[in-house]
């Protein structure tokens, strides 16, 4: 039987089995897997985050895909010793697909589970997403001669079908759509205009995505073709964080950044903390320390292509870490 699906509804798919199905941490590595300084940073800046919005109680502290529930154990540490009033008044809530790592989390956090952010309760709100947005189905559109054909799969292949975009651009150039992610940016925006708070969004892609085919496929830990074997590799496309601060503001929210992943934990203070806890640990110990902090902040590895942007109520001021 032929089957032709178009790519976002392939990507949601074969992403869905992928989660249900794998241990994505075998086949990649994220920044809370890298340096426990880093959920240790978010906790921080949520809790501070906290204070700026007049210490609201209840307030929910919300994660998107949580994965091994790394960066929430290590961030709750953090609020625990340096804000015990925000860690009394949060609720924690935790929007994950996959039961296998709902499973995970559940070793490790006290938290209330959702398949989608419409049934977290409105209050305020603080959110986190770490790498969740790049693995939210994309649509793909291509430019052929003077016109546009968008991507639909057939047996492991593209089918182009007839389009109809606007935009204009150069014979054979991609254009890159997600609706999920739009859609996911522009309900955090007015839940947090309309109840206060503010949301984290890490992941990365350029600050404005020029036409680019960034589909990918992690599989076994090496890349792969998108389009074979579904469920079996992790499925990502970078982020297009101009698209997103459309959404967020036209639905009521103010953007900051994106800046820098290495900036916004520099600013943070990934260094220094980085540095303290060096000094109380066996040499090879701080030397992994230091090696993990150079990883996550430096250009060459996740420092550049990572950014950090920031979705707020609009009087909420600048949050930590988006200083101009
Ligand atoms: N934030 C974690 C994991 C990133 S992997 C970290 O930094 O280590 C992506 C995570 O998003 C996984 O937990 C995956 O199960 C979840 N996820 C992917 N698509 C989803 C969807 N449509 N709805 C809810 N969760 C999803």
């Amino acid at each position: 039987m032929t089957h032709v699906e178009r790519l976002d509804a392939f990507m949601a798919r074969a992403n869905a089995r992928y989660y249900a199905t794998h241990d994505p941490f075998a086949d990649f590595t994220t920044a809370p897997e890298i340096s426990q300084v880093f959920g240790e940073l978010l906790g921080a800046w949520a809790a501070v985050t906290w204070a700026a919005m007049g210490r609201p109680a209840p307030v929910a502290l919300l994660e998107f895909g949580p994965g091994r529930g790394t960066l929430m154990a290590d961030a709750l540490r953090a609020v625990r010793a340096v804000a015990p009033d925000f860690a009394a008044a949060l609720h924690l809530h935790l929007v994950e697909s996959s039961p296998r790592l709902r499973a995970l989390q559940a070793q490790r956090l006290t938290a209330t589970w959702h398949d989608r952010l419409e049934t977290v309760p409105a209050m305020p709100t603080i959110a986190i997403a770490n790498e969740f947005l790049d693995a939210l189905p994309i649509r793909q559109f291509v430019r052929r001669g003077g016109t546009w054909v968008e991507r639909w799969v057939r047996d492991g292949a593209f089918a182009e079908q007839p389009a109809a975009l606007a935009e204009e651009a150069a014979d054979d150039a991609v254009l890159e759509r997600s609706d999920a992610a739009r859609d996911v940016v522009a309900s955090l925006a007015s839940r947090v205009a309309q109840h206060g708070g503010a949301a984290l969004l890490l992941d990365y892609g350029a600050a404005e995505a020029g036409p680019a085919d960034t589909l990918q496929a992690l599989r076994d830990g090496a890349p792969a073709d998108p389009l074979q074997q579904p469920g079996d590799a992790d499925l990502t496309a970078h982020v297009d964080f101009g698209a997103l601060r459309e959404a967020a503001e036209a639905a009521g929210a103010a953007v900051h950044g994106p800046v820098p992943q290495g900036l916004f934990l520099a600013r943070l203070g990934l260094f220094q903390r980085t540095d303290r806890l060096a000094q109380g640990v066996p040499p090879s110990r701080a030397s992994a320390l230091i090696e993990a902090a150079r990883r996550l902040a430096e250009p060459a590895g996740m420092g550049r292509l990572f950014k950090a942007m920031a979705v707020a109520h609009p009087a909420l001021g600048v949050p930590a870490g988006f200083e101009p």
